[in-house]
């Protein structure tokens, strides 16, 4: 089939911080070189935000260097004024030291969704384009196995796979460099990875799935500024979790749970651990009488340094979480991810001066590696592994790494797929979540309504299963179906028929969060972008 085509000279796939930052500095070398280049960023969410989800707290750092002298026009909501971290059982709170890694003087406490709809402003105003509403969903070669650009996804095809009346064909966009800030476990990205074979010598990367709720509090408990971090209950000893709790601007509160996707039990439910979370002493004071605004939840990488993959490829470069660029002992990654993009800008607008073919462009790794990025990362590398031992020795193991060796350690601890994790449902305690109460926990298609997640009903599933009877043969009937539990969207329900058990996959309930596309245990579930402008509608995420 023909498609139309539009030409550029950088494609950005994703309005994340990682790519509005390489589209900004791109533009900003290109107008101080008096040169003309013709960059465009596509993003699925129906608006540049509508899929951004974190914390946050920002570090600063790289909005600086990227915008020196507007960068506090950006919309920094609440400067950090204090900083604590908890040890939790289940009755008692013991306040322990900030490690180093968790403190956060000159940081500010954020809603990213409104930083990338500022930035997206600042990209425009430089010219570049940025289209949301389309997902990327295939990628351009030529024939010399060179990436030359992206297709778009089809519009209009019902499920069967027929078109309706809307239908409207996919689009070629063509570039001398594509770059990829599809953010964590991207769907081309992945793709990318395995054509070029660029994991091959580095670790499997790791994963998290975060959970995060806002809240507007009583004004008395309601102190601007306040971040708090916990580790502990409601996790047991051997699960990697942790909370956090940022006081923002106007009575809003940011609470979230990040569970490590290592976990062991299939009977663990990180959406109802986060429920759990709220009922302890600590936390439910602060949010009684108060009420949910929103909830939304994503993956993030945690494998750190060892887990990055070579960057470029023909044609392409990978950036920000695409890669997996998060400070896992800071939990943060959007001032790195904001690097990682303008140094993939620096590079390529260098190279792009010298090339009319889709080249690989080895200056950016070479930049990375000379970069403080590259410093940050290496110095903690040793720290989330360090975890697979239990909470204790991975404490212990994580000041040692801080305070002693000081990231300096000969050794580099290694890390593991996620998949292959789990205990089989039989040999793991069972756990039981008490029932929500409407008012402090919720189940999720209640939280699910709050995230505004919408995709039009009749397309074709975007959730597919490479073999449908491993959900019976080996989901269910040797884990028990943890998608029904990890999924934070209630996609997947177990339903009883006449002739035994299925899996029904509610796609429509997607908020995009990737976590079943990592943690299936045979790898059998596919997550494709659906249509453009389908799935959350974060605001203030
Ligand atoms: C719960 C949680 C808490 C966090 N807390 C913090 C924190 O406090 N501080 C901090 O610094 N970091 C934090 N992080 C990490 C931080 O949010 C990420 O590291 C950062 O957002 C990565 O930026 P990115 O641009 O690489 O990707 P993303 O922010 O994920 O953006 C990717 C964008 O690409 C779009 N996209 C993806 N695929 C396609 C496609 N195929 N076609 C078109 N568009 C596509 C997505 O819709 C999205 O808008 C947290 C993360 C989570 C999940
Ligand atoms: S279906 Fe997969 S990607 Fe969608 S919300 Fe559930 S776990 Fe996340």
């Amino acid at each position: 089939m023909e498609h139309e085509t539009m030409e550029f000279d950088v494609i950005i796939v994703g309005a994340g911080p990682s790519g509005l930052s390489a589209a900004i500095k791109l533009k900003q070398l290109a107008s101080a070189a008096q040169k003309e280049i013709r960059v465009c960023i596509l993003e699925k969410g129906s608006q540049v935000g509508a899929h951004i989800l974190s914390g946050a707290v920002l570090e600063p750092r790289s909005l600086k260097e990227l915008l020196p002298d507007t960068w506090q026009d950006a919309p920094l909501d609440t400067p950090v004024s204090h900083d604590s971290f908890y040890y939790l059982t289940s009755s008692r709170s013991i306040k322990l030291p900030t490690p180093k890694s968790m403190r956060n003087e000159g940081n500010f406490i954020i809603s990213l969704g409104e930083l990338c709809i500022y930035l997206a402003a600042q990209a425009e105003a430089l010219g570049c384009e940025i289209y949301p509403g389309f997902a990327a969903t295939e990628v351009v070669y030529n024939d010399q196995n060179q990436v030359i650009g992206i297709a778009t996804g089809e519009v209009g095809v019902d499920k069967e796979g027929n078109q309706t009346a809307h239908y409207q064909p996919g689009m070629h966009l063509l570039a001398k460099q594509t770059l990829l800030a599809e953010g964590c476990r991207g769907q081309l990205s992945q793709h990318l990875m395995a054509r070029y074979h660029l994991r091959d010598k580095c670790q499997p990367q790791t994963y998290g799935i975060g959970l995060k709720e806002i809240w507007r509090v009583h004004e008395e408990l309601h102190v601007p500024g306040t971040v708090i971090h916990t580790i502990g209950w409601p996790m047991d000893q051997a699960t990697y979790g942790g909370s956090f709790i940022y006081h923002l601007s106007k009575q809003r509160v940011a609470l979230g749970f990040v569970v490590g996707l290592d976990y062991k039990n299939p009977w663990l439910n990180p959406f109802a651990e986060l429920q759990r979370f709220k009922t302890h002493p600590l936390i439910q004071p602060l949010l009684k009488n108060g009420e949910r605004l929103s909830y939304g939840a994503r993956a993030l990488n945690e494998g750190g340094w060892q887990s990055l993959p070579k960057l470029t490829f023909p044609g392409g470069m990978l950036i920000g979480d695409a890669a997996g660029f998060l400070n896992v002992p800071k939990i943060k990654g959007i001032h790195t991810a904001m690097q990682s993009g303008m140094l993939a800008a620096e590079a390529c607008f260098e190279s792009l001066e010298d090339s009319t073919t889709p080249i690989e462009i080895t200056k950016y790794p070479e930049k990375i590696n000379k970069s403080w990025l590259a410093k940050e990362l290496y110095s903690v590398r040793n720290i989330r592994p360090g975890f697979k031992w239990g909470l204790i020795p991975g404490l212990i193991n994580a000041a040692f790494e801080t305070y002693i060796t000081q990231g300096l350690s000969p050794w580099t601890l290694s890390n593991h797929a996620d998949y292959a994790t789990l205990k089989a449902a039989k040999r793991a305690k069972k756990i039981d979540y008490p029932k929500p109460d409407g008012k402090l926990t919720f189940d999720k298609l209640s939280s699910v309504f709050l995230s505004n997640t919408y995709h039009e009903e009749n397309q074709p599933p975007h959730l597919k299963l490479k073999n449908n009877k491993l959900a019976i043969s080996v989901n269910l009937e040797q884990y028990a179906s943890p998608e029904t539990r990890y999924c934070p969207a209630a996609v997947y329900e177990i339903v009883e028929e006449e002739d035994g058990p299925r899996l029904q996959i509610n796609a429509q309930n997607c908020i995009h969060c990737k976590t079943c596309d990592i943690k299936d245990p045979r790898q059998n579930i596919v997550w494709h972008a659906p249509e453009g402008g389908g799935g959350p509608n974060y605001s203030g995420m």
